[in-house]
């Protein structure tokens, strides 16, 4: 496996692989691997010849200095898994690409990226810019690795209908992916966050996915606003949890619904704050899917 930290590097060793006439397939990360970052790469190295897994904290998606600062950052160890996802597919290349701030913004990064109505509710409404910091890098590294497909996690829900909208506006030539979300056997939804939570802590951020799942039984028998008050009434029951909002949306859309019938694809998007020093904990749920 190739570590790369120049752009230069990158290029001059993606050009030769396309010479080669090798496809390419990307997952954009901000480190801190884990078994859900691992599907994606797995994913990608199955279906290109070359998989580019960027590693990179991206301050312009962070609205807060301390969420900033607090992120995890292990790139030893994410070598070490991506090394180990790469034993089992011994005829595929695997570049890590690692870059520093600098290099990816040589100078601020003035572009205004705005997608009425899909970037302006839940994660957009609650992170100022945080959308717009998410279009700049992903762009960026799109415009740096051009690849033939790109993969992204059902856990960032509402980024992959971000993203899909920006690769539509920019006219991006390559296919989003999107995978599953991956959780810990208990039901967690594995998260570089979940690293910051206390075994306390991380016994109480049980209760989301669980009512998550819980909900889904609870909707056979209840109207949409009455399941959305339950999850939201049922998690900040549990001491140590507090949600910033529960809506269920069209998957598509990402607008909120208010009747079951009103839409084919429903899915559910939550985000809670876990324990004292809060820990923001994101995740979702299909109620329908198409
Ligand atoms: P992050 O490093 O958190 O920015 O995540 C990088 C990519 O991994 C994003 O596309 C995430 O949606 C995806 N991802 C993170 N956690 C999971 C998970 N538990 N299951 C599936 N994908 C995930």
């Amino acid at each position: 496996m190739k570590v790369l930290h120049k752009v230069s590097d990158l290029k001059a060793e993606l050009k030769a692989q396309r010479l080669a006439n090798k496809s390419v397939g990307l997952v954009p990360t901000m480190g801190a691997l884990h078994a859900g970052h691992a599907s994606l790469v797995s994913r990608s190295l199955a279906e290109n010849d070359v998989t580019v897994v960027s590693i990179f904290v991206n301050p312009t998606q962070f609205n807060d200095k301390n969420d900033l600062a607090k992120y995890p950052r292990t790139l030893e160890n994410d070598c070490l898994l991506l090394e180990n996802i790469l034993n089992i597919f011994v005829d595929k290349e695997l570049i890590a690409f690692a870059p520093t701030v600098e290099e990816v913004y040589p100078e601020p990064d003035t572009r205004q990226f705005s997608y009425p109505p899909t970037d302006e509710v839940m994660e957009g409404g609650f992170r100022p810019g945080h959308f717009n910091g998410v279009c700049q890098v992903v762009s960026k590294l799109f415009m740096m690795t051009e690849p033939d497909r790109a993969y992204f996690g059902e856990k960032d829900f509402q980024q992959i209908a971000v993203i899909r909208r920006m690769v539509e506006d920019q006219k991006f030539p390559l296919q989003i992916c999107a995978c599953p979300i991956v959780r810990e056997e208990d039901g967690l939804a594995l998260s570089s966050r979940n690293a910051l939570l206390s075994p306390d802590e991380r016994k109480i951020a049980l209760n989301i996915s669980q009512a998550l799942f819980a909900s889904q039984h609870y909707a056979k028998s209840h109207t949409l606003k009455e399941t959305k008050q339950w999850v939201i009434d049922t998690i900040n029951a549990v001491e140590g949890l507090e949600v910033q909002y529960y809506e269920i949306v069209d998957g598509n859309s990402l607008q909120s619904l208010n009747e079951w019938d009103d839409s084919d694809y429903v899915v559910g998007c939550i985000t809670v704050f876990c324990g004292a020093i809060p820990v923001r904990l994101i995740d979702n749920i299909k109620y329908k899917s198409c």
